[in-house]
């Protein structure tokens, strides 16, 4: 049984689908007005990873994913550049995925954009408007009364008193709402921004509302999963909470945060030896070394990302390959359906309690250790079978690896030349081999002899 901790419950509750089999997920995406940097790239590959495992062990995902593609930022840097607010952001939403892309993130099921769901919105704001929940300020726009809403502060716990003094440091202040803690649903346009007709006057819609309207318009009432990055937990879920349940739906049954990225130094900058871009960071050690380093870490610990950790987790793939590397001189073709049941079983019970990959890699790498051991010795049965589970596993957390033979054209060629290095070698007729050697070489291609064969990959 898959155990999640719920960011509402603070506590590890047993994961129960609307519908058994089928998940329906909701992760909250970027606002595309700048390039992705390590935080992006962290929340989308734990719940890449979360999203994966489901779909491994046998469910149906749904996976879910916005982009906010109007937005006061969007708006500022759009003016600055002289560009349309939708050019700037089509234009960051595909570097956005440029770099998700080279991680290996799958793309969302579905990736609504907010401006093509205004009406949803609108709906939205009307019916909490019905329901007492909502106050038009003319002018300005439309807000949340969140003292209306005594449930209001129930999965970021803070009660309205906390909430009232705490307010400024993150909420818009304007004099005319009724409490500082109010939050804007529909904003009246201001000139020469990008607006929509509305029965409370042109404007556009809140940051908050698009994922409370698109997420009930295509997973619906009491969808499964609500994921994003903990820097969000308050205020935006929150306000999602408050907007769907205000209005009277059923909003999300679990709630999952994924941690902080830390990054030393006082700045973040790569003359330090540290990234705070993902494509720096993918460039430096690869894209495999990125997701390694974020399934070492529990998802919900913050995470600290620099060039040390991402050299040692580059270093920890690449003695996955070399097994592969190996098992292939060995003879060996092993595929994830030659997996050993009880040991992937184990491997099961470290993601079910919570999405626990630190102890899921531990399991795989000690599988890594014994595959190794047993080519050591010959038994290439065992071997087989454990590399078997190590692909099984790995391909739930999204990582495939190389054996060095690569995809491209020749690699029958390359075989078949280091085929007649080893003949000629065991014939004792080195000048030969040697000439093979160089011939290999010249191809671009490295070889490593070991006890059970002769390893090659290109250089
Ligand atoms: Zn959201």
């Amino acid at each position: 049984m898959l155990r999640i901790h719920d960011t509402a419950a603070r506590a590890l509750r047993d994961f129960e689908p609307r519908i058994p089999g089928q998940v329906s997920m909701y992760v909250c995406g970027p606002t595309p007005y700048d390039v992705p940097h390590l935080g992006h790239g962290r929340t989308a590959v734990v719940f890449d990873v979360v999203r994966r495992y489901l779909a491994w062990r046998g469910d149906r995902v749904t996976f879910v994913s916005n982009v906010t593609d109007i937005e006061d930022r969007i708006i500022a840097r759009a003016a600055e550049r002289g560009t349309t607010e939708s050019d700037l952001a089509r234009h960051y939403e595909d570097v956005y995925w440029e770099q998700l892309d080279r991680l290996g993130v799958l793309r969302p099921d579905e990736m609504p954009h907010a401006t093509e769901f205004v009406p949803q919105m609108q709906t939205l704001i009307a019916e909490l408007i019905a329901a007492g929940r909502a106050y038009v300020i003319e002018g300005s726009g439309v807000y949340f009364q969140v003292e209306t809403l005594p449930e209001y502060g129930r999965l970021s716990h803070r009660t309205f008193a906390q909430l009232v003094e705490s307010a400024g440091a993150r909420i818009e202040v304007d004099d005319e709402k009724r409490s500082p803690v109010d939050f804007a649903l529909w904003k009246a346009a201001k000139p020469g921004e990008p607006s929509w007709e509305s029965p409370w006057g042109p404007g556009r819609p809140g940051w908050h509302i698009e994922c409370s309207a698109m997420s009930l318009d295509i997973l619906g009432e009491e969808f499964d999963l609500h994921g994003g990055g903990d820097d969000l937990v308050f205020p935006h879920p929150e306000n999602e909470i408050a907007q769907a349940e205000g209005a009277g739906h059923h909003f999300a049954r679990y709630w999952l945060h994924s941690g902080m990225v830390m990054v030393s130094g006082e700045k973040m900058s790569k003359s330090l030896g540290n990234f705070t871009f993902l494509a720096d960071a993918i460039d430096a050690h690869g894209p495999r070394a990125f997701r390694w380093l974020v399934v070492q870490h529990h998802y919900r610990n913050q995470l600290e990302i620099n060039d040390d950790a991402l050299r040692a987790a580059a270093a920890a793939i690449d003695g996955f390959d070399a097994l592969a590397r190996r098992a292939r001189a060995a003879g060996i073709t092993a595929t994830p359906a030659g997996a050993l049941s009880a040991e992937v079983g184990r491997f099961v019970a470290a993601m079910d309690d919570d999405f626990d990959t630190p102890n899921a890699v531990a399991v795989i790498a000690g599988w890594r250790r014994d595959a190794n051991s047993a080519l050591d010795a010959g038994r290439l049965d065992e071997a087989a079978a454990l590399l078997a589970t190590v692909l099984h596993a790995l391909d739930a957390l999204g990582i495939a690896l190389d054996d060095g033979a690569g995809t491209a054209d020749g690699r029958d060629e390359i075989d078949a030349l280091v085929q007649r290095r080893t003949d000629a070698r065991a014939a004792q007729d080195w000048a030969a081999a040697d000439r093979v050697r160089d011939e290999l070489s010249a191809l671009g291609v490295v070889l490593e002899d070991t006890p059970t064969g002769t390893i090659w990959h290109r250089a």
